[in-house]
């Protein structure tokens, strides 16, 4: 193939593939390219597949537990349903989120069960609707901010209680320094659904993300390297490289680092219900952490007398740490397009995922990219045309 010159346009042909990162980005795009009869050599720093979606049994409750935070599949993509309901079975599950607030807990999203609890109300909907309304601050009309942005929706009681400490503890700063576009649509609902995703299609695998992740890899044609480093120097082997990696790490953040939130996760088991459901929040800014999982209740359907919890805490991401939550506040976002420049001189190489285009990309939409982007691969190919070094718009 034409490898051309730095930021030369460059054909694509024949030859074998790298995917790096075996995280769904890069199995999807190493099955869709296997199948079309590449060779591809998928490579992961860690030591397991399945990337931050990774599940793996506990010895010693046998409860499957979400290691890398808890992984809820919710779409409205019927092609990516259809896709892993190929690689596993799906059994229902929808997220029903309770907050721990003030000495009380209530449901979440707030929702009229929510409006009525915390204001000792009996409201219908067209009641609650206009309460809200009177709480509003209308004297915000062009909101900035996040705060200002959630007191013209909500007023500032349920303001205080429900977002603001929830929301320093997870980004470590003032709402009053977020942007107001975190908060789009109005996060109130004048009914009881408490269903914490609006998508038409919902579940959870039954044997784990893992299970599925490896039958999405288990292909002749795509040959595994786990516990290996994919490095820049490498990119010249391989007629082209998906790099699901971190954008700013290919090039060993020699312009600096892109900020990130991780998290820590304190993990506890207990005898019984620890809980009695699998997500509580903790609202308030004196406790710590960000709110408790109880892995059990991700698969409803199996019956564990043990129990494994995490504690969640959200903190600033430094060298070494996993990165989680992309910041992409106004310094980020210069640091991201001196890399997307970068990306773009790069010959032979596609950015993709979380990671690679430095976005929050939930399960569903990041296997809609990767399928794209193989088949995008594979057009170029079939017309001797040119890959992009991303497929998607980077703004
Ligand atoms: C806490 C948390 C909760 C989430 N919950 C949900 C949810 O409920 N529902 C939902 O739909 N989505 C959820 N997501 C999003 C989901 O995790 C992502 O959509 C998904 O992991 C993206 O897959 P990916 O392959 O792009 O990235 P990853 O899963 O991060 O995979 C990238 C892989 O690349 C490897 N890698 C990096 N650099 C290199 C290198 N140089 N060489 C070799 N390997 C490398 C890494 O080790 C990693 O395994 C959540 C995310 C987080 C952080």
């Amino acid at each position: 193939m034409d490898r051309g010159s730095g930021g030369a346009p460059m054909t694509v042909g024949q030859g074998r593939i790298a995917a790096v990162g075996a995280g769904l980005t890069g199995a999807v795009i190493a099955r869709d390219l296997a199948e079309a009869g590449y060779e591809v050599d998928v490579f992961d720093s860690r030591s397991h597949i399945a990337g931050n979606c990774f599940t793996e049994r506990d010895g010693e409750t046998g409860v499957l537990v979400h290691v890398y935070g808890p992984h809820i599949f919710h779409t409205d993509d019927e092609e990516v349903w259809n896709y892993v309901n190929r690689y596993g079975t799906f059994l229902p599950y929808k997220n029903r989120v309770k907050t721990t607030v003030g000495g009380q807990v209530y449901s979440l999203p707030v929702n009229l069960h929510t409006i009525n609890q915390f204001f000792g109300k009996t409201f219908r909907p067209d009641e609650a609707k206009a309460f809200i309304e009177a709480q509003a601050d209308t004297s915000i009309t062009d909101p900035q901010t996040f705060e200002e942005q959630a007191l013209r929706f909500v007023g500032r009681a349920l303001y205080e209680a429900f977002f603001d400490g929830y929301t320093r503890k997870q980004w470590g700063c003032a709402p009053s320094d977020l942007p107001a576009s975190i908060l789009k649509r109005l996060p109130v609902r004048f009914n009881y659904d408490d269903n914490y995703f609006f998508h038409r299609f919902q579940g959870m695998p039954e044997n784990g993300y893992t299970a599925m992740v490896e039958r999405i890899l288990d292909h002749p044609g795509i040959k595994l390297h786990l516990g290996e480093t994919f490095r820049r120097e490498q990119a010249g082997d391989y007629a082209h490289v998906f790099y699901s990696g971190p954008l700013d790490g290919y090039f060993d953040y020699e312009d600096g680092r892109l900020g990130y939130r991780t998290l820590d996760f304190e993990c506890f088991t207990f005898k019984g219900d620890y809980q009695g459901c699998a997500v509580m929040n903790y609202g308030e800014a004196s406790v710590p952490y960000t709110r408790i999982t109880e892995h059990k209740h991700f698969a409803p359907w199996e019956t564990h007398e043990g129990s494994v919890c995490y504690r969640e805490y959200a903190r600033a991401c430094e060298p070494g740490d996993t990165p989680y939550y992309p910041i992409r506040l106004v310094e980020e976002k210069a640091l991201l397009a001196h890399y997307v420049e970068k990306a773009k001189q790069e010959v032979g190489v596609t950015f993709a995922g979380r990671l690679g285009t430095y976005r929050y990309l939930d399960m569903d939409v990041t296997i809609r990219e990767a399928l794209d982007t193989a088949r995008r691969f594979r057009a170029e190919a079939g017309r001797g045309g040119a890959m992009p070094a991303f497929v998607v718009a980077m703004g």
